[in-house]
């Protein structure tokens, strides 16, 4: 990679962000495609300090995860229709000077279930009701999915219902849902705390599918007990690259690279424990 007075700057900004996988898959997609531009992480908390220096240096463009993608938002100039509709920025633009906030997680949910499940009328349970909960939620109810949110926090379960228009269920009572597709979007599971599983098992029947976003592992403890129950995965990493490649696609106006961008995330999961 050269690194010249013409460079672009690129990044991450989350709490905590080191663990992240987004630069190793956007500086391949920059060095494949021929850009000068090269993408870090920053972990930071201070989203004032981030949207000045965006401005000051100026920095391209910035993934925001978690905690990051709501309050994000009081920081921006503009949004685009639909982040503001979600609630929650996962990609924002320097245009000139002006900070526009994009939303790329529910386009890239909805592009890992696409020809493996059918949304319209289907009953969806999702799990948790953070950031990444609000976009699949929307994401799947404009599919027309029939959607029920459970949360361990009643409350943030509750508001985020009460804003899309979903059902909830007490996080003690999911097992009283019937879903056709559940969608886990907490940390539970995620390296290192691998043997953690939100789900009871009683709520995987066969035939039903399970996909959870979390990408490292790439099979957590909950896909492979569906898998052991015979509901068909889906693992986090699809979703991860697809909302990644709709960024690459934002900021470069170019299509990505999605296969080089896949493989180079699948590669670095695979040399970790317990991710193949
Ligand atoms: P977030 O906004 O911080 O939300 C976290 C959610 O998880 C909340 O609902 C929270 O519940 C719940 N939670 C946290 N710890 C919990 C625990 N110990 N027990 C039960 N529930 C717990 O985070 P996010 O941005 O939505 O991200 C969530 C996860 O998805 C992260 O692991 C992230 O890496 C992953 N993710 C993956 C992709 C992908 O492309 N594959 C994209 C986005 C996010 P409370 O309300 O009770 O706190």
């Amino acid at each position: 990679m050269k690194i010249d007075q013409y460079t672009e700057l690129y990044g991450i900004i989350g709490y905590p962000v080191r663990h992240s996988l987004s630069p190793l898959m956007h500086n391949t997609a920059f060095e494949a495609v021929g850009i000068n531009a090269v993408y870090f992480a920053f972990e930071t908390r201070d989203l004032k300090a981030v949207t000045e220096g965006m401005k000051a240096l100026p920095i391209k463009g910035m993934s925001v995860t978690t905690p990051h993608k709501i309050r994000i938002i009081d920081h921006l100039d503009d949004l685009h229709a639909l982040a503001s509709q979600i609630g929650s920025v996962n990609t924002v633009v320097n245009h000139d000077g002006r900070l526009i906030g994009f939303n790329t997680d529910a386009s890239g949910a909805l592009r890992a279930l696409e020809g493996k499940v059918r949304l319209e009328d289907t009953h969806s349970l999702i799990v948790g009701a953070g950031g990444a909960a609000r976009s699949i939620a929307f994401a799947l109810k404009e599919m027309g999915a029939i959607v029920t949110i459970t949360n361990r926090t009643a409350s943030k379960g509750k508001a985020l219902t009460k804003a899309l228009g979903c059902g909830f269920v007490p996080w003690e009572k999911m097992d009283h849902i019937e879903a056709e597709l559940i969608v886990q979007t907490t940390p539970l599971g995620m390296a290192p705390d691998i043997n953690a599983c939100p789900i009871p098992v009683s709520i995987l029947k066969p035939g039903i599918t399970v996909m959870d976003i979390i990408y490292n592992p790439r099979c957590t403890r909950l896909l492979r007990l569906a898998e052991s129950r015979d509901c068909q995965i889906i693992d986090g990493v699809s979703m991860f690259v697809h909302q990644g490649a709709e960024q690459f696609r934002i900021w470069t106006n170019l299509d990505p690279p999605l296969r080089v961008m896949e493989e180079v995330v699948k590669e670095a999961l695979e040399k970790q424990d317990g991710s193949k």
